[in-house]
């Protein structure tokens, strides 16, 4: 479906759960959430709904995300339905990847085609730190479950966070000569609940150029990310900037939450609610979000903050 600046909408990123095994300072708050009735959130067979629904207006990527998806138990059977609702080309999901040495093939078998893997940092101490109660041995095992499963495409996603890790930038990058994967670096987005970063921590991704002056731009479509490479690398990196450099008029995307909302905009607080909708209910909400997606997401820094209303982890990133 085409909106009313003629923005072909194609994507949706669907958040399966607002829980999480982590508690990143950018993300949401160090207590968790409060968790919401169980009434209240989709139930898988509305997600399909939600999925077929979208699905006859034309979005023919999805995104599988949360939250930590793969906390949710029936998440294997969430993504082989999703995969298998006719239109839909591709299946993605991210992850902080902790539970994919449980999970890496049953999702790559339920047709998950491509990952995102959240990385901010090489430093043990650094991502106990960021995480406020992961451990990086964690992750490595489920990233290497990973690179064993056969996915089509992984990429690594960092944050960008002044004075946490932009000293890693390099090193960060480097992965992309040991290992077949993308490295994409995120600017700090400043949501809704403030988090613990003052200004100097919300960095521009022209600083990632900075620390890597061996890197080339590679030409292509990395969708938002703007694509650079390494000489010698295996994959390339991505920079991706919200902030500093807004990409709002050629979004193709919106956002489906656990407690069941369309949301045109990441960073506006209109929502449309597909809960107990059936699938003639949910087409025209769809619809109706669609074509009231704003044009761009207003002034976004650390003044200006999100008005989303909600914190990433409830919407999806
Ligand atoms: N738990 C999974 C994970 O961490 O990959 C999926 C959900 S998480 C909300 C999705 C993505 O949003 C992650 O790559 C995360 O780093 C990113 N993210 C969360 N808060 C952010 C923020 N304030 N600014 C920019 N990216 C953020
Ligand atoms: Fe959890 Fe992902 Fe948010 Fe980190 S970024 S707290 S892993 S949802």
């Amino acid at each position: 479906m085409i909106d009313h600046l003629g923005r072909r909408i194609t994507y949706l990123r669907i958040s399966v759960t607002e829980l999480c095994n982590l508690r990143c300072r950018y993300c949401m708050p160090a207590e968790g959430v409060c968790k919401k009735d169980h009434s209240d959130m989709l139930t898988e067979d509305e997600m399909i709904l939600a999925v077929e629904a979208a699905a006859s207006l034309g979005i023919t990527k999805l995104r599988v995300t949360g939250g930590e998806p793969l906390i949710k138990k029936n998440i294997v059977s969430i993504c082989r339905r999703a995969a298998a609702v006719p239109g839909i080309r591709e299946v993605c999901l991210t992850t902080n990847g902790l539970l994919l040495p449980q999970l890496a093939k049953p999702l790559r078998e339920a047709g998950v085609r491509r990952l995102n893997l959240s990385l901010d940092t090489l430093d043990p101490e650094k991502y106990a730190y960021i995480t406020r109660i992961g451990n990086l041995d964690t992750f490595w095992a489920g990233f290497h479950a990973a690179m064993d499963a056969g996915f089509e495409k992984i990429k690594l996603n960092a944050v960008l966070m002044g004075g946490v890790n932009d000293d890693e930038i390099p090193a960060l990058a480097q992965l992309t000569r040991k290992y077949p994967v993308d490295m994409r670096f995120i600017e700090m987005m400043p949501m809704y609940d403030g988090g613990d970063f003052d200004t100097s921590a919300y960095i521009p991704y022209t600083k990632v150029l900075e620390k890597l002056p061996e890197a080339h731009p590679v030409p292509g479509d990395g969708g938002v990310a703007k694509l650079y490479r390494l000489p010698g690398a295996l994959g390339n990196i991505g920079l991706i900037s919200p902030v500093s450099a807004h990409f709002c008029a050629a979004c193709n995307r919106i956002r489906l939450t656990a407690d069941g909302r369309i949301k045109p905009c990441l960073h506006s607080s209109e929502e449309y609610s597909l809960k107990g909708m059936d699938f003639a209910g949910m087409r025209a909400r769809l619809e109706q979000a669609i074509l009231s997606k704003p044009a761009w997401h207003g002034d976004l820094n650390p003044v200006h903050r999100s008005r989303a209303g909600r914190n990433m982890n409830q919407i999806g990133g």
